[in-house]
């Protein structure tokens, strides 16, 4: 009886085509001849029970079923969608459910090795693997027990590369790695220019460790220390301008090296007494430990909207729902490796982000680069963290704490009770965003609409739904009109379009990189783990645009930063048409 009432409450799920091209090629369960096995509805529900068992050893049978539809609602709403491998292992074989992961490299073939293999195990799995660097000797140095000289860290690095390349991650997704390396390596010219040919290390995004006594150098024009790491001794010194401005060239060149401010992320480190961080997952937002792993999930903000404004009491329903969730998670995950499942439910970090930010703003009829934006930024995302440490602490009480609470930033009479080392993370978003039909993580809008080039060079013109809504009720639709702003990205020339709907619909182009970054920042104030974003560039920025950008980020207290700038590499999954 009771099962009839929760099904009449049941959501119906609203997905986008695109929504369903995705699930169906990617988080559906399929048979041996590749055809879907499970409708969407089914997915969710398969997640949603599978999660929910991990209240086994704190609840009654009767309250798991409960749990269940509650975790159900939250996904086939849409207003929360964990990240990609809690969809598709989920109450499967494989149970694999996060997407983040660190794996430290020594200085020894041993260990090298032993870190290939294990990411390998990892990206069958579908996750993501982040990896230092920086304790492998440089080129050229000694090897001692073959009186041979070393290969260095980046002729390793390849290695990693091909055996991701060879480890296709069975049809769902192919392996992600982020490499760093700290600017004091003799090394770091080398790792720095690594990704200059664009077809070399594919498999890798790369980003330099900075100090904060290297920007200070920066600021100062000095020199520093390069550090061979296997005598700890200095084995030269270098001008800090010298070193910046090759990662700013590079950077401008096609976007890579992104800089990590590792002094920064080891500051807000909440377990210090356990290890330093030294490395983050692929896409930067996830700093850990060696042998740490963390599940993300976010919030759609464009659901959080009612009649022009942010529904925090809704919010805040959403945001205990979800920490419930990935706290599950971390019970019922199989993990790759013991070591890692170790580390992980002893820290116990989890990382709730959001999505569709651009559309929430939209909504509020806001524009992206404004200070009421930036306002917004903090105000949603200070409610987010607050609430998350309030679920999280309740956790804490009612479950008991991350294990290695005692010791950590945490263990403080104000802070009795804490369940998770962190809380908070802003992930990229790149799947589940399309999953949710909301703009991705905290980007601006990509364009109005667009060509997108799906599957074997078709194209589909797509309009952003919000916009089309607009266009239609203040009668300038027209199919004609969305495809000259295909061709063009922004609305901002389009003089037959009201003033005050240019001004809210804005795109990535038409939002300088300051606003870009005041918003990262924004963001990053009120987040435990970091903030992935782009900052995007027009084709004409200069090398000193760039280097501007990285100096503002370091000082609003970012703990990294990646830029890009349009048109500089070729291969773009998003095409807008540009007028020759
Ligand atoms: P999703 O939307 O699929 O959940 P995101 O784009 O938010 O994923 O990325 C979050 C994290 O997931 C990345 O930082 C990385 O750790 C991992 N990840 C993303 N893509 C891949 C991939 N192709 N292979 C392995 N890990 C990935």
């Amino acid at each position: 009886k009771r099962r009839m009432t929760l099904v009449k409450k049941e959501p119906t799920l609203n997905l986008t085509p695109n929504a369903l091209v995705v699930l169906r090629k990617r988080y559906l369960k399929k048979n041996d001849k590749s055809e879907p096995i499970e409708t969407p509805e089914e997915l969710f529900w398969r997640v949603a029970k599978a999660i929910a068992k991990g209240d086994a050893s704190y609840e009654g049978a009767e309250r798991i079923e409960e749990t269940s539809y509650k975790f159900y609602r939250l996904m086939a709403s849409l207003d929360f969608i964990p990240n990609s491998p809690t969809l598709m292992n989920a109450g499967r074989r494989l149970g694999q459910l996060a997407a983040c992961f660190v794996l430290p490299v020594e200085d020894s073939i041993d260990s090298i090795f032993e870190a290939i293999k294990h990411a390998a195990m990892i990206h069958k799995s579908g996750g993501g693997t982040g990896f230092s660097f920086s304790r492998l000797r440089p080129e050229n140095d000694k090897v001692l027990s073959t009186q041979g000289i070393a290969s260095g860290p980046v002729s390793f690095m390849t290695v990693f590369d091909s055996a991701t390349e060879t480890v296709k991650q069975g049809g769902t997704r192919r392996g992600a790695n982020m490499g760093i390396l700290r600017v004091d390596h003799p090394d770091i010219e080398k790792f720095i220019t690594c990704k200059t040919d664009n077809d070399r290390m594919t498999n890798f995004n790369i980003s330099v460790a900075v100090t904060d006594s290297f920007m200070e150098a920066v600021e100062r024009d000095m020199d520093y220390d390069l550090i061979n790491p296997r005598t700890r001794e200095p084995s030269g010194r270098i001008s800090a301008r010298k070193i910046f401005d090759q990662i700013v060239n590079a950077a401008w060149k096609n976007g890579e090296p992104g800089i990590v401010f590792i002094d920064a992320m080891n500051r807000f480190n909440p377990t210090p007494h356990v290890g330093m961080i030294e490395s983050t997952n692929p896409c930067g937002e996830q700093p850990l430990l060696p042998y740490e792993s963390c599940n993300l999930g976010s919030i759609n903000l464009s659901h959080m909207v009612r009649d022009g404004k942010i529904d925090f009491a809704y919010l805040r329903e959403v945001v205990w729902d979800a920490v419930h969730f990935l706290d599950n998670v971390i019970e019922v995950n199989k993990y790759p490796l013991p070591k890692i499942q170790e580390l992980t439910k002893a820290n116990r970090k989890i990382g709730l982000g959001v999505m569709g930010f651009a559309d929430m703003l939209i909504g509020l009829g806001i524009s992206y680069n404004s200070e009421e934006a930036v306002q917004t930024a903090e105000e949603v995302m200070a409610f987010i963290q607050k609430e998350s440490k309030a679920a999280s602490a309740h956790l804490g009480e009612t479950r008991g704490n991350f294990p290695n609470y005692k010791g950590s930033a945490y263990d403080r009479p104000d802070t009795p009770f804490m369940r998770n080392a962190t809380t908070t993370t802003v992930a990229p978003t790149g799947t589940i965003s399309i999953i949710g039909s909301c703009s991705s993580g905290i980007e601006p809008l990509f364009a109005i609409s667009f060509v997108r080039k799906v599957l074997d060079n078709e194209e589909l013109l797509e309009v952003h739904p919000l916009f089309q809504k607009v266009a239609k009720e203040r009668g300038f639709y027209s199919e004609e009109l969305m495809k000259r702003i295909a061709e063009r990205g922004s609305i901002k020339d389009f003089m037959e379009i009201p003033e005050d709907v240019r001004r809210v619909f804005v795109v990535s182009h038409d939002v300088s990189p300051e606003w870009h970054i005041r918003i990262q920042a924004a963001f990053q104030k009120h987040t435990d783990n970091a903030v992935s974003k782009t900052i995007n560039f027009p084709f004409a920025a200069t090398v000193e645009d760039v280097a501007t950008a990285y100096l503002k980020a370091f000082q609003l207290g970012c703990k990294g930063l990646t830029i890009y700038r349009d048109g500089s590499r070729d291969l773009q999954v998003l095409n807008i048409q540009r007028k020759p």
